[in-house]
């Protein structure tokens, strides 16, 4: 039996990538890292069941002991890449601030003795105890596949296509295309239509898929001498998607309740997404924060250049020598 032409094609992307000689890394220069989950998942691909980026914590330890035998090689602080500095730098961030980071990632950093920023996302710590334990797209993610079937949202009636993502029925669009641009009551619907207090709770094993950092849990890490708290925003929507007056409420509550939660002051920004626009640069380091972390795909609009980092973001699907050479090569699809 002749194997699918995708599956061809994709085994021979892959043995390219294990026997092709490593691309060498420049002498000098930077680069910052962009992970979100880590996973204790031992099976190959495991760790991507229920979304498209977490890694295990063992791809991240291969990428860090892949980087570190590069004699040029320096892990730094994400705020040191702000400045000129000698050798090939690099700095690990991680987005989304989920538990799964102090279980996994963690001492994985602590083995390595390798600094990182977390980008906390601050539903979990809203005042009054109205914080949400888990991000919208997780819940999505997760009740695609605890709870398949068709969804009703006001008026609106999704069902599922042929990958589980749930879809407005007439037109197509997905639903988290319209989280992406609704606001907080959109958000507070789909939480009550998809209740998943129950069925995640009957699955304790998921919690690494979900469940974002408590207030002890980030208190604990903002002690930690090699990890930097970020803010991620509250609700975690594209920014500019939001009214000025919307964004500034993420900006400014983000940072307020990481301080407050933390003890320490939050000068660090990193766009959900990697949305942003010129405006959104200027906003954010009004409301005090010294270094913005952008993404590779959406930098191409300058401006503030003494405050922002452009990140790439890893790619959960390579192994870390594949992931090697797209850091050497300054991105995915260049050579
Ligand atoms: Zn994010």
């Amino acid at each position: 039996m002749t194997l699918p032409t995708w599956l061809q094609i994709g085994r021979m992307r892959l043995t390219h990538a294990l026997t092709s000689p490593p691309r060498p890394l420049p002498s000098q220069g930077r680069c910052a890292l962009l992970y979100h989950g880590v996973t204790g998942e031992q099976a190959f691909g495991a760790n991507l069941r229920f979304n498209s980026r977490f890694v295990s914590a063992q791809r991240l330890a291969g990428d860090i002991a892949l980087l570190a035998a590069q004699p040029q090689v320096r892990f730094v602080p994400l705020a040191d890449l702000l400045t000129e500095g000698e050798g090939f730098r690099v700095a690990l961030t991680f987005d989304d601030g989920y538990c799964n980071l102090l279980h996994h990632a963690l001492p994985v950093l602590e083995a390595a003795e390798v600094p990182a920023t977390f980008f906390i996302t601050t539903a979990r710590v809203l005042p009054g105890g109205g914080g949400e334990p888990l991000l919208w797209a997780d819940r999505i993610d997760l009740a695609a596949q605890l709870q398949p079937g068709p969804l009703h949202l006001g008026e609106e009636r999704f069902v599922q296509d042929r990958h589980r993502q749930w879809r407005r029925e007439g037109d197509g669009v997905a639903l988290k295309q319209l989280c992406r641009e609704r606001d907080n009551l959109f958000l507070c619907e789909l939480a009550q239509a998809l209740p998943m207090e129950a069925p995640l709770a009957e699955r304790p094993e998921l919690e690494p898929y979900w469940r974002l950092l408590n207030e002890e849990e980030l208190q604990r890490l903002a002690h930690h001498p090699l990890i930097e708290l970020g803010a991620h925003g509250v609700t975690h929507i594209d920014l500019p998607a939001l009214s000025s007056a919307d964004a500034r409420w993420e900006l400014r509550n983000a940072k307020r309740w990481l301080e407050l939660v933390s003890g320490r002051e939050v000068t660090q920004w990193a766009y959900p997404r990697g949305a942003y626009s010129p405006a959104l640069l200027r906003m954010a380091a009004a409301t005090g924060y010294r270094l913005q972390a952008l993404v590779d795909e959406n930098a191409g609009e300058g401006g503030l250049r003494d405050s922002t980092i452009v990140r790439l973001g890893i790619h959960p699907y390579l192994t870390s020598r594949g992931q090697l050479n797209a850091i050497a090569a300054g991105g995915y699809g260049r050579r």
